[in-house]
């Protein structure tokens, strides 16, 4: 798969397309998910271009990735106290805006995996 520069996440980080923003850095933005599937939901993503997880972990040098997970938790922990984290990795896996992201999930107790 290419990666489509006119994905949507791709469009939020331009500023073509509005967002409920949380945070933004140089390097990550994190904004609110346009259909919450808990009461929270912040959607965390690197500004560069990645299809999904594997992309950005084979394409990123360790200090890209360890500043972006560590950014990660400082957006949930401000933001809830447990949380679920959660990236779809593939079609059969359910992603389907082809940025990668991780969800933050939490407010509420959530089913064993
Ligand atoms: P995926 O299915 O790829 O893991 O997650 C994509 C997420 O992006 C979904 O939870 C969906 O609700 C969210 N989403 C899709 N389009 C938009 C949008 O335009 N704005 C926001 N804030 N979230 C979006």
């Amino acid at each position: 798969m290419i990666y489509d520069k006119n994905n949507v996440f791709a469009k939020i980080i331009r500023g073509e397309i509005p967002c409920n923003k949380v945070y933004e850095d140089e390097d990550l933005i994190a904004f609110h998910d346009i259909n919450p599937a808990a009461p929270i939901h912040i959607l965390a993503l690197p500004k560069k271009s990645s299809i999904n997880y594997s992309d950005f972990i084979t394409s990123s040098s360790s200090a890209e990735i360890s500043r972006f997970f560590t950014k990660v938790n400082q957006i949930a922990m401000s933001n809830t106290q447990d949380f679920r984290l959660v990236t779809n990795c593939g079609i059969e896996s359910g992603q389907s805006v082809f940025h990668f992201h991780v969800h933050i999930l939490g407010g509420k107790k959530f089913k064993d995996l």
